[in-house]
């Protein structure tokens, strides 16, 4: 007996094909057939009606039994994907599945200690109350240190009880030793993801996920993809975090993946964060359960803000004595600065002029091994004084880098325990662990860029001080005041989680600009009303989705030209739709290419339409490349 399926075939190819399977074969299951002239394998991910016509349809030979047959929603998730993000089903199958080879043996993680549930708070339990009984997607708005963990666990155990497995998402693989310890210290069946894994062990912990039913899948991004049996739910753990959005091709949002996933499984999505995104705030505005309070009832920080406009110090007098007093007081302190290397910038004394790098447009960075570096792509140079521009010898480097800050420190603090994270000490996750390890053993300082910024929770530190928000305020880019907000709630967030209130010292130029004025006031609502003011002038998200179309190439004028004939396809298509003109991007050269963009605003309900145009506009030639980004999070 034989039925007929729509196959995703794993080539490149655009569409499904159609073949004759054997009855007992179904959705899921992966068979090996001939294509052309060779053998390929495909997926069932549909069962169809005899086609008509007059022509042959083709049987596959045999099922694949080295795949394993996929979970339904996966199948459905991988076609979704390929249609919503303008990608080949295959494409779609290697972001979801990716390569995988049925291993031998799923292996557990070794025993922990195990630890008790902490009895809910009163606030803490009516939140999981609310959480578990409403909406589907809902808003977690918890201030730092408020105990969203502990409610993570408590609905996890509701799941597991109802044999229903959780994704616990998170966005950056330093944090997951944190939360993973606090998961396995609770639960028997908890599997963890993480770029630190070889492809071997990925592939075990991808077979556990598959044959343990329920369980609990703790990783980032792709973990949503995670190859789950009655998914009962979906935590995304500091949900507002960029690491959600992937910014390789094919260019998806885990908010938008785990929507999608939801809906098929009928799972829960549940959003934590102490700094809701404001595109997501405004949609789950009348769905959001709110923890108000910290733990052990210490109140959030203080802040203190310097206007450095006033006081010009690398390190405020204020600062510096506070950080004094810490150490006496035998705490710790943390400051932010989001710069890496020695000093930012390098321009010339004679014609003022940048010294960028030959292939970004993107001034050198000075480091202190006496390199000139490019943080766009990599490249390294020894110092020079000569000026590209002018010929004379009038180079030099200014601004304030991450290193500069720790030289400053340890000549003001020379018995101080300083240690510094960035991508330069920090670059591999045992790196990091160790820095973070230190530091809470013995450190007294620890400075950082954004790294230090996440969900760390050390006990002692009670000052933070936060210098250069302006290179995130100033950035060129509609969310640039919800990051600064955010990034400073963040970082502040680390101070004061143990017994002692903490303090935070926020130096800047602007300290009267909305974003650091809410942030200092703990005031989410007066952003969110002051952003979307702003945003709904300039039609900016939530006020529409928004597409942006981008052309690089070795060649500005191919660049330039592709985007204007993609442009101009469009204008004709979409009459009634805002179309931006093609620009140079803000990042105008990267890595030798030249980059010109246009931004779409598309209303909600035109995306379909607007899909449809992108689908059909014209070629790409050889030397150009184009990339669709349909839910950008940065438009650099
Ligand atoms: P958040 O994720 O909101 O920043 P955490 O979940 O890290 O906060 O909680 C802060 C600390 O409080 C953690 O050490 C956690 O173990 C502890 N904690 C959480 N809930 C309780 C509770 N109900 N009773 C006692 N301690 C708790
Ligand atoms: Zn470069």
């Amino acid at each position: 007996m034989t039925q007929f399926a729509s196959l995703l075939i794993l080539r490149d190819l655009p569409q499904y094909y159609t073949y004759a399977i054997p009855t007992d074969y179904a959705i899921g299951d992966h068979v090996t057939l001939s294509f052309g002239k060779t053998e390929a394998i495909g997926l069932i991910i549909a069962l169809t009606p005899r086609p008509r016509g007059p022509y042959k349809i083709k049987s596959c030979h045999e099922k694949n039994t080295k795949l394993p047959r996929l979970p339904r929603d996966l199948v459905d998730l991988i076609c979704w994907f390929s249609a919503y993000y303008l990608v080949s089903p295959y494409i779609s199958y290697m972001t979801i599945i990716g390569s995988r080879s049925w291993v031998s043996e799923a292996t557990l993680s070794p025993p922990v200690t195990p630890i008790d549930d902490y009895t809910l708070t009163p606030e803490q339990q009516q939140a999981c109350d609310a959480l578990l009984s409403g909406p589907q997607e809902q808003l977690l708005f918890g201030i730092t240190g408020s105990g969203k963990t502990e409610l993570y666990v408590h609905m996890a155990r509701h799941y597991l009880a109802l044999k229903k497995s959780i994704l616990v998402l998170l966005p950056e693989i330093n944090l997951t030793p944190q939360i993973q310890a606090y998961f396995m210290a609770r639960f028997d069946s908890v599997v963890t993801l993480h770029s630190g894994l070889t492809p071997k062990q990925r592939n075990q912990a991808w077979r556990y996920a598959y044959e343990t039913q329920p369980c609990i899948i703790i990783g980032p991004r792709s973990a949503i993809f995670s190859p789950v049996h009655a998914l009962g739910l979906i935590i995304i753990d500091e949900s507002h975090d960029q690491s959600y959005k992937q910014d390789t091709t094919p260019l998806y949002h885990v908010h938008t993946v785990a929507r999608k996933r939801c809906e098929l499984t009928q799972a829960r999505l549940i959003h934590g964060t102490a700094t809701p995104d404001i595109t997501l705030y405004h949609r789950l505005k009348a769905a959001t359960v709110r923890l108000n309070h910290r733990l052990h009832a210490t109140p959030l920080p203080r802040f203190t803000c310097i206007d450095t406009t006033e006081t010009p110090d690398i390190i405020s007098p204020y600062l510096a004595q506070r950080l004094d007093e810490t150490i006496q007081a035998g705490n710790k302190s943390m400051i932010l600065l989001n710069r890496r290397g020695y000093a930012p910038y390098i321009s010339c004394k004679f014609c003022n002029r940048p010294h960028c790098c030959e292939g970004c447009s993107l001034s050198y960075t000075y480091h202190q091994d006496r390199s000139f570096r490019c943080h766009r792509c990599l490249i390294q140079k020894p110092v020079t004084h000569r000026c590209t521009h002018c010929g004379k010898n009038g180079l030099y480097a200014k601004g304030i880098g991450i290193q500069k800050l720790a030289l400053v420190l340890k000549t003001a603090f020379p018995n101080a325990c300083i240690m510094r994270l960035d991508r330069d000490t920090g670059r591999t996750f045992s790196q990091q662990s160790k820095i973070l390890a230190s530091f809470r053993e013995s450190g007294d300082i620890l400075i950082g860029t954004q790294m230090i910024a996440k969900g760390h929770h050390i006990d002692r530190v009670t000052l933070v001080g936060i210098l250069g928000i302006e290179t995130v305020l100033n950035s060129p880019h509609f969310r640039c005041a919800e990051q600064a907000y955010q990034l400073i709630t963040q970082v502040a967030g680390r101070a004061g989680r143990g017994r002692i209130t903490g303090e935070v010292i926020l130096q800047t130029s602007q300290p009267d600009h909305y974003a650091i004025e809410s942030a200092l006031a703990y005031d989410y609502e007066q952003l969110y009303t002051i952003e979307c003011e702003s945003r709904q002038c300039l039609i900016y998200p939530p006020f529409c989705t928004l597409i942006r179309i981008l052309v690089y190439s070795e060649t500005a004028d191919l660049a330039l030209g592709h985007l204007t004939q993609c442009f101009t396809h469009l204008q004709a298509t979409l009459t009634d739709i805002p179309i931006s003109d093609p620009l140079p991007a803000p990042l105008e050269k990267n890595q030798n290419y030249y980059r010109y963009h246009c931004l779409i605003k598309v209303p909600e309900s035109a995306r379909d339409r607007t899909c449809t145009a992108l689908r059909s506009l014209p070629k790409c030639p050889k030397s150009v490349r184009r990339l669709l980004d349909l839910e950008p999070v940065t438009i650099i």
